[in-house]
């Protein structure tokens, strides 16, 4: 059996090394060159709009999955002629623009941040009156890691604000002063089988993921499941897909969501029975999905823009080394750690031992 992935980063790879003891071989479609993903099977070299080189791929596998939510719809359609594509192209297309997902939130009666769409300068005063400032300017599509996000501050920032974001489509939202960052990975099957995982708790900083905690037992975990639970349901959806939310005083509100295996599920790989990984390949393929769990408390801190040794990180007990395969470029995720422990206090000294190594790299 044979997986094509539309997208060759280090979800491909970790898809890969998932799925090859399950005996599955990968094709890899990616238009860079020496893709890190590329390491897991056979790269295919081509571009999104290249219709040929598509059918190609596609004839070359038995399904196809994606790795990145940007993906070309074009290209999906294109491999859809021949081959079965999960997640679906509507979790897609709801997913490649902020307006149409917060939308579908509303729609679903998932709570979500207060919003609007602008086109305009006077938009923008509009949105700061409505919803008071500060206000976040976001792109409505393209944006990841906080790339294309404006924040204005105060009445006075409007102007500014609004060059910055260079006639780009864009949502106003509300900003949201949260208790914490929390995201639900879950996994269903055709079958109708839906596994979760416990909730993570999540740092970021300049938008870019820092540090996944699992919370086995969360008092949210409920509220979370049932969220993700209604966008299963109204999207037909196959494979794994993580909600990331805002905590504001025991509410949940949802950010956005990923239609795709995601960062602050990394650390189901080494801190749970059966990773995010794995269990999106058993879900596409309807397959027995594996047992969530957690193993124990477990952090994944991301290594971004440079990576520490293998040998320096390997000293500290239970500590799973992942490194992409990637050049080291500043604000670029290059691989991660995941430190497991017995308990919370030893759990946290082994973060520190980390977060030693990263200040010293
Ligand atoms: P996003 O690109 O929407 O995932 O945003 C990246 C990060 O920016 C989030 O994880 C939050 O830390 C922060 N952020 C995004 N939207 C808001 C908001 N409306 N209010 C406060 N912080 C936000």
């Amino acid at each position: 059996m044979t997986i094509g992935i539309l997208g060759g980063g280090q979800l491909a790879r970790m898809l890969g090394l998932a799925g090859l003891p399950l005996g599955l071989r990968f094709n890899v479609f990616d238009p860079a060159a020496n893709v890190c993903g590329g390491a897991i099977g056979t790269h295919i070299r081509a571009g999104y709009d290249n219709s040929e080189a598509l059918q190609a791929f596609a004839n070359s596998v038995d399904i196809v999955t994606y790795e990145f939510e940007n993906v070309a719809i074009h290209a999906v359609e294109c491999v859809e002629e021949s081959r079965v594509v999960h997640p679906n192209k509507k979790a897609l297309f709801a997913t490649q623009d902020r307006l149409r997902e917060k939308e579908l939130f509303q729609k679903l009666g998932i709570p979500t941040v207060d919003f609007v769409a602008v086109d305009s300068l006077e938009d923008v005063r509009a949105a700061g009156e409505s919803l008071g400032y500060p206000l976040v300017l976001k792109s409505r599509s393209g944006g990841y890691d906080g790339k294309g996000q404006v924040i204005v501050r105060s009445a006075d920032d409007v102007d500014a604000a609004w060059a910055d974001t260079a006639g780009r489509h864009v949502i106003a939202e509300g900003f949201v002063a949260f208790d914490r960052e929390v995201s639900m990975v879950a996994a269903r099957r055709p079958s109708g089988e839906t596994v979760y995982y416990d909730i993570a708790e999540n740092a970021h900083s300049d938008g870019i993921l820092r540090v996944s905690l699992n919370k086995p037992g969360d008092p949210a975990a409920e509220q979370a499941r049932g969220h993700v639970q209604k966008l299963l349901e109204a999207l037909d959806y196959y494979g794994v897909i993580a909600l990331e939310l805002f905590d504001v005083g025991g509410t949940l509100l949802a950010n956005e969501y990923a239609p795709r295996v995601h960062n602050t599920g990394h650390w189901t790989i080494d801190g749970a029975v059966c990773s995010q990984f794995e269990n999106h390949l058993r879900a596409i393929l309807d397959w027995p999905l594996g047992d969530t769990s957690s193993k124990g408390h477990c952090a994944m801190i991301n290594f971004i823009g440079d990576i520490p040794s293998a040998e320096s990180c390997l000293a500290i007990p239970d500590a799973h080394y992942h490194a992409y395969d990637k050049a080291q470029r500043p604000g670029r995720k290059v691989g991660h750690i995941t430190v497991c422990a017995p308990d919370a206090a030893t759990l946290a000294e082994r973060i520190n031992r980390v977060e030693a190594l990263l200040v010293s790299a």
